[in-house]
């Protein structure tokens, strides 16, 4: 057991071990558990995935459309939203979490750390419940492996690339992941000043990064973005494809959703648009496992389905909990955003739109074209039939026979 910290008393550490739920057996059998030999840091990572894709991914491996599959094992433990957390691999071996990485001189930190993933995005707030178990995890493992808070650092401080065509030389930059961790809600006090590899000429900064997590820089000018826009998956003036996706820009898995509803992989980019030409509001989703055909159909369609790599954040963002995105879940229950606790508690195959308002009921005096105008067969306008029968005007072929009880919902001017 051990001892107290100020900050936590005896029965939130009972509580945390007793609730800690134990997901090892998932792990697949081919990762290979190597035990490792030192222990100075805490990672902390952002999944860019809801849970059930993090908890597949960092237990079973991660699919790539090559058909390459790494083996598991890319995590000690997982943090849900709801602040549940799994073990994933016994903190004793090594695992297969930080990739190319460096800090203070030391490569391949997996060799010599812990990590935590975090269910999200670091375009997304993390949440209370999430910081509240991190402190108290991180807690537990410091005073094990009789390390610092200062030994805490996020997968986006420690990673670094090679040179590409934004850095000549090997960077900082390469993962964005936990960018968004804010260390003092997760109780922690000291922290490092500046990156020290960069101090050290062995790394180039990466000016974002460098702000996020050291401030502002002494001499030169400051990045393009600003901080505010940091949570935000959208391209735009300041925010990249580099600033979203870091290292990962150019990769099948990252997936560029354009406004016109087309998709293309990363690796397409260049050749297809080219990375000066995205055009502003171009939507970055990062670790999409499925064919870019896929989200496109979903992106054309204005009924959204929340599948096992589209939550309701990817599809929506910080619209997901407003009255005017309107979810209608398995069970037939429909909800308005602003009464979802999470976007991450939804089941899969409930389905979203975004931006609407209704329901407006169609009865015999009042006809779907009173209700809608001109735009009752249009594709934008969406009807809810019978058992939670979702259709778009342009779907329906008679309009003189919609069941009792059908109801329109209108799209809102967009803005
Ligand atoms: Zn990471």
């Amino acid at each position: 057991m051990p001892s107290l910290s100020e900050g936590y008393s005896l029965s939130q550490y009972q509580k945390f071990q007793k609730k800690l739920v134990d997901h090892r057996s998932r792990l697949n059998p081919k990762f290979e558990k190597k035990i490792r030999q030192k222990t100075r840091y805490i990672i902390v990572h952002t999944s860019e995935l809801g849970l059930d894709a993090t908890l597949r991914v960092v237990s079973k491996g991660k699919q790539f459309q090559s058909g390459y599959k790494t083996p598991g094992g890319h995590a000690h433990y997982v943090i849900a939203r709801n602040g549940r957390t799994y073990r994933i691999l016994d903190k004793k071996y090594r695992a297969d979490h930080a990739g190319r990485s460096m800090w203070n001189g030391q490569t391949d930190i997996s060799n010599v750390s812990v990590g935590i993933e975090l269910a999200g995005y670091h375009t997304a707030p993390i949440t209370v419940a999430q910081y509240n178990s991190l402190g108290l995890l991180i807690d537990i493992l410091e005073k094990f492996y009789k390390i610092t808070d200062r030994d805490v650092l996020t997968h986006s401080q420690v990673a670094y690339g090679k040179p590409n065509p934004w850095f000549r030389k090997n960077h900082r930059g390469r993962k964005r992941c936990a960018k968004n961790f804010n260390r003092t809600k997760a109780g922690m006090k000291s922290n490092w000043k500046y990156d020290p590899d960069v101090a050290a000429g062995r790394l180039m900064a990466d000016p974002e990064l460098a702000l996020v997590f050291y401030g502002p820089p002494e001499k030169g000018p400051l990045p393009l973005a600003k901080p505010a826009e940091y949570g935000s998956n959208l391209i735009s003036k300041t925010n990249s494809a580099w600033s979203i996706a870091g290292g990962d820009y150019n990769q099948q898995t990252t997936v560029y959703l354009l406004p016109g509803g087309q998709t293309l992989p990363g690796n397409k980019i260049a050749g297809k648009i080219g990375w000066r030409y995205l055009p502003v509001n171009t939507k970055v989703l990062l670790n999409q496992d499925v064919t870019p055909d896929v989200i496109q159909s979903q992106a054309q369609t204005q009924v959204k389905i929340i599948s096992s790599n589209m939550t309701a954040w990817s599809h929506a963002g910080p619209a997901y909990k407003k009255d005017t995105t309107i979810y209608f879940l398995p069970s037939g229950r429909v909800s308005p955003g602003s009464k979802i606790s999470d976007w991450d508690d939804l089941p899969m195959g409930t389905r979203l739109i975004v931006g609407y308002k209704g329901p407006f009921l169609i009865t015999r005096v009042k006809t779907a074209y009173q209700i809608a105008g001109k735009r009752y067969k249009a594709a934008e306008t969406i009807y809810n039939l019978s058992l939670g029968k979702l259709l778009t005007g342009d779907k329906i072929v008679d309009f003189s026979h919609l069941p009792r009880g059908a109801k329109i919902y209108l799209p809102l001017p967009p803005g």
